[in-house]
């Protein structure tokens, strides 16, 4: 696939090549178990504890000690969330903090408006993303402190791509593979004390999360966590524009527009296109050698209307003709304004047909 005309990049990103470049001598000659006490042990835990500090660095957490590395987003949320049992999480949280949150039992909260909740009701943990992978809105999860003992968020969409603000946040989850980083690799963070062991094993990371550590997939991270620390400004600028050329090279056609509110990242647009179907659309685009989706990949292949959208609002009609463009440093904005041009003729000829 083209780096340049992959658009779907709130599904994954691709891998950074000077993070390639760092995570290959691991995965060669330094392929030692960071827990095992020789030197190629060593040497691997070295490199674990580098790629902590840079976490912690993006982060602006205060100590590399409150990260802990995970298999991904997933995993963090699901383990923040089994350390309660009385909780409430927004109604537009990604599938990973959504259905464990259904499966507990807990409270869905029916918006993101801290009015909702009564001013006696105390939760222990309530769970509130920063930014939503679907329709890029930007949320401040603080303003909800005052309800809950704890607050968690999930920041896969936002760590490396906008600044974080970790005040009052008491666990937070993300995941490599947003940031340029490689799959299957994430991490949680804590402001005071970890929640108690949800994988239970070796004595890995202080004995909180056991398994033997991806040392090829935490170095891969931390790289892609440092390259981001300098490159965050430069990126968000970037991706401004190809947000502006997108739009621009789109506004000839009639009949759309965009979801996610006021504040919206510049990484993640939601376009919703009347009289057609985003998943043709989808396929369309694919045809002509652009990648895009028509929601969350995880339930791409679901039948059921996104959880998001319909909390939204959306009627069914502008749900149906909904897509997602997410963009990266990697797309130009040649490719930007061929995805709007491409898009405007495959609705004009869907259109026409329908
Ligand atoms: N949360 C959000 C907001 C996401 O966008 C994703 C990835 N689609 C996840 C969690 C899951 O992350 P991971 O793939 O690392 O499990």
């Amino acid at each position: 696939m083209n780096r340049a005309r992959y658009f779907d990049n709130a599904a994954t990103t691709p891998v950074d090549p000077r993070v390639v470049h760092e995570m290959l001598p691991f995965l060669e000659e330094d392929f030692g178990n960071a827990s095992s006490i020789h030197a190629a042990g060593a040497r691997a835990h070295e490199a674990v504890e580098l790629a902590r500090q840079r976490v912690a660095s993006l982060l602006d957490a205060e100590d590399p000690q409150q990260i802990v590395f995970t298999s991904g987003a997933t995993e963090a949320n699901n383990w923040v969330l089994a350390g309660f049992s009385d909780a409430a999480v927004s109604p537009f949280e990604h599938s990973a903090v959504h259905e464990p949150a259904l499966a507990r039992g807990f409270d869905i909260l029916p918006n993101r408006e801290v009015e909702i909740l009564p001013p006696d009701r105390r939760y222990e943990l309530i769970s509130l993303m920063t930014v939503n992978n679907e329709i890029g809105t930007v949320w401040r999860p603080q303003a909800f402190r005052e309800f809950a003992e704890s607050l968690h968020s999930d920041l896969t969409q936002q760590l490396g791509k906008l600044p974080i603000d970790l005040e009052g946040i008491d666990y937070a989850s993300m995941s490599a593979h947003k940031l340029y980083g490689p799959k299957g690799v994430g991490a949680l963070y804590f402001a005071e004390t970890s929640p108690s062991p949800y994988m239970r094993g070796g004595e890995q990371e202080n004995g909180v999360r056991a398994g033997t550590y991806n040392v090829p997939g935490i170095v891969g991270f931390g790289a892609a966590c440092a390259i981001a620390e300098d490159e965050l400004e430069e990126n968000l600028r970037h991706v401004r524009t190809l947000r502006e050329t997108f739009l621009n090279s789109l506004s000839p056609l009639s009949g759309w527009s965009i979801n996610g509110g006021q504040e919206t990242s510049h990484y993640v647009l939601s376009v919703s296109f009347e009289h057609v179907e985003g998943e043709t659309l989808v396929i369309e685009a694919d045809r002509r050698g652009f990648a895009i989706s028509a929601g969350a990949a995880c339930s791409s292949r679901s039948t059921e209307p996104s959880h998001v959208l319909t909390a939204l609002g959306l009627e069914e009609s502008k749900r149906r003709g909904t897509v997602r463009i997410s963009f990266s440093k990697f797309n130009t904005l040649d490719a930007t304004h061929d995805l709007a041009t491409s898009l405007l003729q495959s609705v004009e000829k869907l259109r026409t047909i329908s």
